[in-house]
């Protein structure tokens, strides 16, 4: 098929000639576009070529005249914005990717109308009596109601079938239908489970284990939908211009659920880069699950497309999120830590409270004494109210921080209980200052959106879902900056931001061109941001208008 790409393909056409074309011309050149390199210096330039995956040339379309030969494709940008493709350094895509296809969702709904109205159309699109299941990724405070449904809300919208919605790892409801589908006796809860403190028919309270275990009787989707569910999220994700992913596991995601992934993998059909630990299984035999797992999975094995990052976000689960761990519980973690240090795996831990986070910095200050762990591209997820003190250890460590949107859903409550404290969460401007490496991302999909611009919004107006303003000055990075961190400040963290995360020659050809400029669009706007061409390695994972004809295989007329 020969055409030209787009209307001002023409002009690319006039500076292709082929008998100018060098030995390996780029198979893809991009031109007439604003692309933020991000590199040391924070270029812009007009135009790059791709060759074999990889970036080849950056600066002007004149420059990439000499690159192109007669099965270049080219694309027009039409003076749009290009930026490095975006990487979530925490987010539970694997889990969110097998459900993807089966389960209900409302990320971006904002009135409870519109959350009914997508539990009406799951409804007429289900299998009769099939199971809807709203798995997190909302708060009330982004509808107008600032409210939660109510059950009598959901037995409308979808009558005929069993209904189950879940509210960070803190409350639930299920219809009756539900509930009797799980065969739980009428008038009582579902183990594990509390009746909702403020009455709420149907609601009801528990915390993350409790809450996990009630998910995992819910039926599961099939393989077939897992694999479906992976390529559809993915591809999603890739819509938002995201071209990577670092993937702590999670709860209610056994070793035996990642084999969509890989079967995506071994077909070449990844969109997006996938660096991924292992999360414990086994509690009290952590350090035995992992010696096991790991003989055959060392460190980084895999390659630019899925590669194994290590151990965690869940190490041990008595260490887990614990506040107060014994000295016995510490002693067993530190074992762990050691072993996984001397095989220079890297480990992320889940940690929420600077109030306790003395336990596990004062573990690893001892450990790297011992044994380095410096270099090793440890990390700590959450901690949103990382003291100064804290990210200086972490930096005297080598130990990064990944960052997450928490507080975009959160932050209501954060201000209420912390008051003016809660200004500086998460202290992005600090950690920043004490050169902490720290990585963007979301926590996606059961506590938060997956979506990297109402994150980077967030990171850069300090609102919460409802509004309010939360984080203050100090603490609020630029665009540059709030980009860096969500591209290469990501990659560090998987050992790749050598590889990717800035748009210079010999790194990875990932990139997305967007529909708006991130750069001056007003602040307000800048969650509503999407790509309108995603490309991961040189190849075009997603275009919409008017790049819809780059996904398929067009080569520009010499
Ligand atoms: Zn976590």
């Amino acid at each position: 098929m020969t055409r030209t790409l787009f209307t001002a393909a023409a002009l690319v056409a006039g500076f292709l000639m082929p008998g100018a074309a060098q030995a390996q011309p780029a198979d893809l050149v991009v031109i007439n576009a604003k692309i933020a390199t991000l590199d040391a210096a924070g270029t812009t330039a007009q135009a790059l070529a791709v060759r074999d995956g990889r970036i080849v040339a950056v600066g002007n379309a004149a420059q990439m005249r000499a690159l192109s030969g007669s099965a270049t494709r080219a694309v027009d940008a039409g003076g749009r914005t290009v930026i490095p493709g975006l990487i979530d350094s925490h987010m539970h895509a694997v889990r969110a990717a097998l459900s993807y296809s089966t389960e209900v969702n409302w990320i971006g709904a904002s009135t409870i109308a519109e959350a009914m109205a997508r539990i009406r159309t799951a409804a007429a699109n289900a299998r009769p009596g099939g199971w809807l299941i709203v798995a997190g990724g909302w708060t009330e405070q982004q509808f107008a109601e600032r409210r939660r449904p109510t059950m009598a809300e959901l037995q409308e919208a979808a009558p005929d079938h069993p209904v189950y919605v879940q509210l960070f790892y803190e409350a639930v409801v299920m219809t009756p239908k539900a509930l009797e589908a799980l065969g739980v006796p009428a008038g009582t809860l579902p183990a594990g489970m509390k009746p909702s403190p403020d009455g709420a028919p149907g609601w009801m309270t528990g915390d993350i284990v409790g809450i996990s275990a009630l998910f995992d009787k819910l039926p599961k989707p099939t393989y077939d939908d897992n694999v479906a569910g992976t390529r559809a999220f993915f591809t999603e994700l890739n819509r938002l211009g995201i071209t990577g992913l670092v993937d702590p596991g999670g709860f209610s995601i056994a070793p035996s659920q990642y084999a969509a992934l890989f079967e995506l993998w071994r077909e070449k059909a990844l969109t997006l880069r996938v660096a991924y630990s292992v999360f414990a299984q086994k509690p009290g035999a952590e350090l035995q699950e992992f010696r096991d797992l790991t003989q055959m999975l060392p460190m980084g094995f895999g390659d630019d497309m899925l590669k194994f990052n290590g151990l965690g976000e869940r190490v041990t689960l008595a260490m887990y999120n614990n506040n107060f761990p014994d000295e016995a519980v510490k002693a067993k973690f530190y074992e762990l830590i050691k072993w996984a240090a001397t095989k220079k795996l890297a480990v992320t831990i889940h940690w929420q409270e600077n109030g306790s986070v003395d336990h596990l910095l004062g573990l690893y200050e001892k450990l790297n004494a011992e044994v380095p762990i410096n270099g090793l591209r440890w990390s700590i997820a959450h901690l949103d109210d990382a003291s100064p003190e804290t990210l200086a250890r972490m930096k005297a460590l080598g130990i990064g921080w990944t960052m997450q949107d928490a507080m975009y859903f959160q932050g209501d409550r954060a201000l209420a209980v912390r008051g003016d404290a809660a200004r500086r969460m998460p202290p992005i401007g600090t950690a920043l200052r004490a050169g902490v490496n720290v990585g963007a991302g979301t926590d996606a999909h059961r506590v938060a959106s997956y979506n990297p611009f109402v994150a980077l919004q967030w990171m850069l107006d300090g609102k919460t879902v409802s509004g309010k303003t939360m984080r203050g000055p100090d603490e609020t990075p630029t665009r540059e900056q709030a980009l860096r961190l969500y591209t290469a400040g990501s990659a560090w963290f998987s050992f790749d931001e050598g590889r990717r995360g800035t748009l210079e020659v010999g790194k990875l050809a990932d990139f997305a061109v967007l529909d708006q400029d991130f750069f001056t669009v007003p602040l307000e706007r800048i969650g509503k941001t999407t790509s309108l061409m995603t490309v991961v390695g040189g190849r075009v994972v997603y275009a919409a208008r008017p790049f819809e004809a780059a996904g398929t295989s067009v080569a520009v007329a010499p």
